[in-house]
């Protein structure tokens, strides 16, 4: 895939006032999708030229050395939907809102759908085409913790790091040991680098 998947929400409002004013039309919807996917400059998708047009009222653009025509969401989480913009962006704003998850039903409420089938297929691809943010560093307030793990009483237990955002995201990962270079590793692995860290007292 050529064009930047992995950034197209990027640069999305994080707060309702900048979300209501930054996609009061589904033309500002196309124009932040555009910059998110193109860099600004729709491409065709068949031969790259950046000579295009637009036609069927903004949602295609016909290449001018080939004649293909590359829709706005082709090759993308919302390919083939029938959907203004404008609605898919409302429902990836309640979801991002909601760092400690949202369910299928309170998005169905939400967004007033008809259907739960709907809302549950619009979260899990929205989710998909999140995971970008979901991978970002936990801050800026995060708790490191370690655990033993293992079968009760049982000779061999295994050691698990746990990173825990304020009223957040948690991060776990399987540790060999609790050195200072595994502790390190894992931290600068999952925790922004101006976080403010609190750890239960450990040397490490
Ligand atoms: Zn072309």
């Amino acid at each position: 895939m050529s064009d930047a998947q992995d950034d197209l929400w990027r640069d999305f409002p994080r707060t309702a006032t900048e979300f209501e004013a930054r996609f009061a039309t589904e033309e500002d919807c196309r124009a932040y999708w555009i910059e998110a996917r193109w860099g600004g400059e729709p491409a065709c998708a068949r031969c790259t030229s950046k000579r295009v047009w637009t036609i069927r009222s903004g949602t295609t653009f016909e290449c001018a050395e080939c004649g293909h025509q590359t829709s706005l969401t082709s090759g993308t989480v919302l390919e083939k939907t029938r959907k203004p913009l404008k609605l898919w962006f409302r429902a990836v704003f309640e979801i991002s809102a909601r760092r400690n998850g949202i369910s299928a039903k309170d998005l169905q409420r939400i967004m007033g759908f008809g259907s739960y089938e709907t809302a549950w297929t619009w979260l899990h691809k929205l989710r998909a085409s999140m995971v970008r943010e979901e991978r970002e560093p936990l801050g800026p307030f995060v708790q490191v913790d370690e655990a033993l793990v293992g079968g009760k009483g049982g000779p061999h237990k295994e050691l698990v790091l746990l990173a825990a955002e304020a009223n957040g995201r948690v991060r776990l990962a399987h540790a060999a040991n609790n050195d200072a270079t595994t502790l390190k590793r894992f931290a600068d692995a999952q925790i922004a680098a101006n976080a403010q860290v609190t750890t239960d007292g450990h040397a490490g």
